[in-house]
């Protein structure tokens, strides 16, 4: 280990002992800084300025109960955060998730890898992310609006358009949006469109918002895809998950005439070599608000995966985890090599572990970090904004034009980036060091603040 090696590693465990418990959070930091010894090496103003440390510790942390009276009347408490983890580039942007699995490490791990997501966007975004661990499985719409009303009627004070402008994650959609956005315009009396992201398109949204994280993610695979000699077009895919990124993806990759043959949800998976049927899927997924398991008994090509096996075992060329955190082991990236698979986005937030991380570069399948490959999504909450404030709406195909051109340079970015490490192909190491330098970069120029 070099001396720079150990002031990263010495770096790594100051964040676990000043973060005790947060494990997500740990992770995310160690996957950044296992590509920054490289960086110190060569620019050492980095570390004289103490710019990881700064970055490692949130500007601001809100904790919050949320109150709220059930379709019972009984009253209920849950917990709800916002980490507003770094202003250098932009006000703080990210997400809200609302998940039982929510508490302050998981909230810091999604703040943390925004900054770098954001950073590689090239747009003007700062990171931060939040949420509640308010389970809005089984829940009436009542009961949802009153715990966004009641959520909202503390977040009000610290979000503003240039503040900081959350948008949704899991269990966050244009529905949850819009009771946010209703009840931040009543206290307010503001119509602050730019103060939210992933609005409806008659109030204040943009076209592909909806589609941007899992189009975005297929076209960064088109790229890396592009870029070794091949295409999207004849493929095998497999997309865990089927909530909005997972629909939006499998779209995606029919159009450009790859097959998707299976999804998931936390209940199972479905297997359907004819191609997963989207219309299908969307009715039974956002209409009926039901689980996949219907699916296999709608469709006569389909069949529920065996109880206790992984969706990573079905063959494939592609796979794209869209679902959620450490979702793809070391065993399921050996049953994905194994099978063939040549290449892996990240759509959800660090569904990959490390060891499967690792085990991919040892078999040289390409691999595309979700900071890079899942950034579609807050880059076309960035062209919201930008629509907002310009009072003006995009079409359809320019703004999924702009979103294409955003992919291709975060694409770009990552393997120019990685080729001047000496690591070509590297998109982890380009990801990282990429992100890591625009943010470094303007927080040297702003100062110690
Ligand atoms: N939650 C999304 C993400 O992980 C989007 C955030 C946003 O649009 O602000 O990047």
């Amino acid at each position: 280990m070099s001396v720079l090696d150990e002031k990263v590693q010495d770096l790594y465990e100051e964040v676990v002992a000043r973060n005790p418990g947060e494990v997500e959070f740990h992770q995310a930091a160690r996957e950044v800084f296992d590509s920054l010894g490289l960086v110190l090496a060569k620019y050492p103003h980095y570390a004289d300025a103490g710019i990881i440390e700064r970055l490692c510790e949130p500007e601001r942390q809100i904790i919050f109960r949320v109150p709220w009276v059930d379709d019972n009347g009984q009253v209920r408490i849950n917990r709800g955060f916002r980490v507003e983890f770094n202003s250098a580039l932009g006000p703080y942007k990210g997400g809200l998730r609302f998940h039982p699995s929510v508490y302050l490490g998981v909230v810091k791990f999604l703040g943390f890898e925004q900054i770098f997501k954001n950073a590689l966007t090239g747009l003007p975004i700062g990171g931060g992310k939040g949420g509640s661990d308010f389970d809005p499985k089984g829940r009436s719409e009542g009961e949802i609006m009153r715990f966004c009303q009641s959520f909202m009627t503390e977040l009000y004070r610290h979000i503003g358009e240039y503040t900081d402008v959350p948008a949704g994650d899991i269990g966050v959609g244009g529905r949850e949006i819009g009771y946010l956005f209703g009840q931040y315009k009543r206290i307010t009396n503001r119509y602050e469109s730019g103060v939210l992201t992933g609005k409806g398109l008659s109030w204040g949204g943009s076209q592909v918002r909806p589609e941007a994280t899992g189009y975005g993610a297929v076209f960064f695979v088109q790229e890396m895809l592009t870029a070794a000699g091949e295409s999207v077009e004849g493929k095998r895919v497999v997309v865990s998950g089927s909530g909005n990124v997972a629909i939006h993806a499998i779209d995606k990759i029919h159009q450009l005439g790859g097959t998707v043959v299976a999804c998931s949800d936390s209940g199972g998976y479905v297997v359907d070599e004819a191609g997963i049927d989207l219309e299908l899927l969307k009715e039974i997924k956002d209409v009926r608000r039901g689980r996949i398991g219907e699916y296999a008994d709608a469709r006569s090509s389909a069949h529920l995966g065996e109880p206790g096996s992984s969706i990573w075992q079905v063959p494939t060329d592609v796979a794209l985890p869209c679902a959620t955190q450490n979702e793809l082991n070391d065993q399921d990236a050996k049953f994905l090599i194994s099978n063939g698979c040549r290449a892996v986005a990240e759509g959800a937030n660090m569904p990959a572990t490390p060891d499967a991380i690792k085990a991919f570069a040892q078999a040289g399948v390409l691999f595309a970090p979700g900071k890079a490959a899942n950034a579609g999504g807050v880059a076309t909450s960035a062209l919201e904004m930008q629509q907002n404030a310009s009072r003006d709406s995009w079409s359809f195909e320019h703004t999924e034009q702009r979103l294409q051109k955003i992919m291709r340079g975060i694409h770009n970015t990552c393997l120019q980036t990685a080729d001047e490490y000496g690591a070509p192909g590297d998109y982890v190491l380009g990801a990282n060091i990429a992100g890591f330098t625009q943010v470094a970069d303007a927080m040297l120029a702003l100062g110690v603040i």
